[in-house]
């Protein structure tokens, strides 16, 4: 692995578009989230510098600390809220983040509702599904999905734009993400955020759009905080 997180923004920009022509896809329909989760200010500038501009954030309070003044410096970013968001936290997360990916249950829809009755614009929205329906992990169960799209979408009216998964540690990442395109094509819905550092190549054969890479981008974290 490079020594430096430019580098390896590279390298796995590189992997991206192999994998993207492997599977007869333009690269440029995959956008990269940076996770930048753990890292401070500092660790995310040179990323930024070699060009990238979208960046995913699993916590609103660690978000809110490095990201206004990011942007004040740095023009175009875009920001992903990929970890759970409490209710009591919406309104920050929709003044910080772009897409949030993790819509997971009715009662942060409505919390998102009630913001946009106060006058807020929302962010899109990503629902999450538990792909392999774990007990401890948050998502709408595979065969709750379509219900849940269409009160979030067709009676709230939230601007849902595409589905989210985090597969299982120990089970093949495939059949989660092939799993998650059936839902999201069944319901019209065209974005997809599947693959992590260790499986985004085989996300992009199955279709993502969007993929998530943290620790090949800017190295280990300290494991507390995931
Ligand atoms: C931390 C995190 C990632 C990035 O994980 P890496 O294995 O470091 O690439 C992706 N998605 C979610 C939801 C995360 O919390």
């Amino acid at each position: 692995m490079p020594a430096d997180a430019a580098a390896r923004l590279s390298e796995v920009k590189n992997r991206i578009a192999e994998a993207a022509r492997g599977a007869e896809r333009q690269a440029e329909d995959v956008t990269l989230v940076a996770v930048s989760k753990t890292f401070d200010a500092e660790e995310i500038r040179p990323v930024i510098e070699a060009g990238q501009r979208v960046f995913g954030e699993n916590r609103v309070q660690e978000a809110h600390g490095k990201w206004p003044k990011l942007r004040e410096d740095y023009s175009g970013l875009q920001l992903h809220l990929i970890g759970p968001l409490q209710t009591n936290k919406v309104k920050d997360a929709i003044a910080l983040f772009d897409v949030i990916e993790t819509l997971d249950r009715e009662k942060l829809a409505r919390a998102f509702v009630k913001e946009r009755e106060r006058g807020a614009a929302l962010p899109e929205l990503f629902i999450q599904i538990n792909t392999g329906e774990e007990p401890q992990k948050a998502g709408i169960l595979p065969k709750e999905a379509d219900a849940f799209i269409a009160l979030c979408r067709d009676e709230l009216g939230l601007p849902v734009t595409g589905l989210m998964c985090i597969p299982p540690v120990e089970e093949e990442p495939s059949l989660h993400f092939a799993l998650l395109k059936k839902i999201a094509e069944r319901n019209g819905l065209t974005k997809l955020s599947m693959g992590m550092s260790a499986d985004y190549d085989v996300a992009v054969t199955f279709g993502a759009t969007h993929v998530r890479v943290g620790s090949a981008i800017f190295g280990e974290r300290p494991s507390v905080n995931g």
